[in-house]
């Protein structure tokens, strides 16, 4: 695990978008300890962390709270719902924030449209998959180890649709085709399918990195982490980036010249990540690292 050592300069207008599930949280008990001391030195130092998530907006209200991150915006679903606490918000462009200071800014596809669709398809073309709007609550709890309220917040959609796919390759070109065809796309995640309008993280990411520069009137150093294929358009969105060691063997290449890849997974990995671009001075104007072991071995004892 790695911490920041000695105190690292973060001056100047940054953010920090980072996925959730197999990054700043551990992919099986979701925990984030080895992640808190450098939240709390970017809370210090007013860089906002910025959760990137397939998760609902239902899901990440508490999670929020947990993290210390009620004041910094977040992206729900895959880049489908944003969410702008009050000082994100453009008093020409939003309406008054919502009962919890929030305003929602859905970026996506209606969730109705999605499910009708995904329907559709399977009795189309036979294709076997479950939704998750479809599974049992135990069934879920147990596929993705969530408490029943938690996995109830889960199923709180309001822009994607996760599936779990339970048939052959072939079949997923095929379904993926008929998606198309409606304007919807499927995105891979740890554990689900998600099926989603246009919006993808990436998209949110260019969105808020806007946003703030309009409001602030100042562009941003951007940093992005992420361990999975759904994070890879985030990963491509910003200035640099960290691709944190996956649980799930699935490539994650993003074309990203200023690339880091994590020894370690999950938080440890985030802290590592962290470490690596904002821990030691500035790595802004160094020359594009490539995504390969012997990369990472040049600067490799930044973790140690
Ligand atoms: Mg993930």
């Amino acid at each position: 695990m790695s911490s920041p050592s000695s105190r690292p300069d973060l001056s100047g207008a940054r953010l920090l978008f980072t996925d959730l599930d197999g990054s700043l949280l551990d992919h099986e008990t979701y925990d984030w300890s080895p992640a808190v001391e450098w939240l709390s030195r970017l809370h210090e130092a007013g860089v906002p962390v910025i959760p990137v998530t397939s998760k609902t907006r239902s899901e990440l209200l508490a999670l929020r709270h947990a993290l210390d991150l009620t004041e910094t915006p977040f992206v729900a679903e895959n880049g489908a719902v944003v969410g702008l606490p009050a000082a994100w918000c453009h008093a020409r462009l939003e309406r008054m924030p919502g009962p919890d200071g929030l305003v929602i800014k859905p970026l996506g596809v209606d969730i109705g449209f999605i499910r009708q669709r995904l329907v559709v398809w399977r009795e189309r073309l036979g294709l076997r998959f479950t939704p998750m709007s479809e599974m049992p609550l135990d069934e879920l709890v147990a596929f993705t180890g969530l408490s029943d309220e938690e996995a109830r917040l889960a199923r709180m959609r309001e822009g994607s649709e996760p599936l779990v796919w339970d048939d052959s390759e072939a079949q997923l070109e095929a379904f993926r085709e008929g998606l198309a065809g409606d304007g919807l796309h499927l995105v891979r995640g740890g554990r689900f399918w998600h099926a989603t309008g246009e919006s993808d993280k990436g998209q949110a990411v260019r969105w808020l990195s806007e946003r703030f520069a309009a409001l602030r009137g100042v562009r941003p150093l951007t940093l992005a982490l992420g361990d999975g294929p759904n994070d890879i358009a985030m990963l491509e969105a910003v200035d640099q980036a960290v691709v944190i060691r996956g649980c799930h063997g699935l490539e994650v290449s993003p074309n990203q010249p200023a690339l880091y890849r994590s020894r370690e997974s999950g938080p440890a990995g985030w802290a590592e990540g962290v470490d690596h671009w904002w821990g030691r001075g500035e790595r802004r104007c160094e020359p594009a690292l490539m995504a390969s072991d012997n990369d990472n071995d040049r600067v490799g004892s930044v973790s140690a």
